[in-house]
């Protein structure tokens, strides 16, 4: 099992150690080519206009639809989900689109640009609490039908799933609980499974 990040810009190099750390070949993503070997793929934070644009240069859009397509599963955090999402607000954005949610960047205001929170996450029908950082943060502020809150903080989604797509608006990669990691892996083993059968 080998799970790529794209490595154009922002926190790509500690999903990495996060992935490896779980027991996965873990690769630094930077051509389009170097999707076709992999069997997941993590879109890390940073910053999302510069990602889009360096992803429309390297025209990254067309494999990545190809991957989603093949039903390989993503896990976007911050603006890995700001990319991924279906509508994106503050300022308005192109977007993927491959899971059905609004986001508004940057939402939690100056003040709290960048925290840490405890927080409440359900990842095998058990909950468990975690340690969750935000900086410069998405808010999800909507959800379609077809969504799965896995993480909450407070009474908001943070953590949400549809189908082979998984996202945070937090920064699993920059705490030592390794769980989000391990849950996107087991995903990326499920799909990996349903192909051999
Ligand atoms: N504020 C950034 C954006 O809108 C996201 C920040 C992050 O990824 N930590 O792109």
């Amino acid at each position: 099992m080998k799970i790529g990040v794209l490595a154009l810009q922002g926190d790509f190099a500690l999903h990495v150690k996060a992935l490896a750390r779980c027991g996965v070949e873990a690769v630094e993503v930077r051509k389009p080519e170097e999707l076709e070997d992999l069997d997941g793929l993590v879109i890390p934070g940073g910053e999302s206009t510069t990602l889009l644009k360096l992803m429309e240069e390297w025209r990254f859009v067309p494999a990545l639809e190809k991957f989603h397509a093949a039903g390989k599963p993503m896990f976007g955090t911050c603006a890995g989900l700001i990319l991924l999402a279906r509508d994106v607000d503050s300022p308005r954005q192109a977007s993927l689109g491959f899971i059905d949610i609004g986001v508004e960047r940057n939402a939690y205001g100056r003040q709290r640009e960048s925290f840490s929170a405890m927080g409440s996450v359900e990842l095998d029908g058990e909950p468990h609490r975690l340690e969750m950082v935000f900086i410069r943060a998405p808010r999800i502020r909507r959800a379609g039908p077809g969504v799965t809150t896995l993480a909450s903080h407070g009474d908001e989604p943070v953590m949400a799933r549809e189908g082979s797509i998984l996202v945070a608006t937090f920064h699993p990669e920059l705490t030592n609980d390794a769980s989000i990691h391990r849950y996107f892996c087991a995903l990326v083993a499920e799909g990996t499974r349903e192909k051999a059968v």
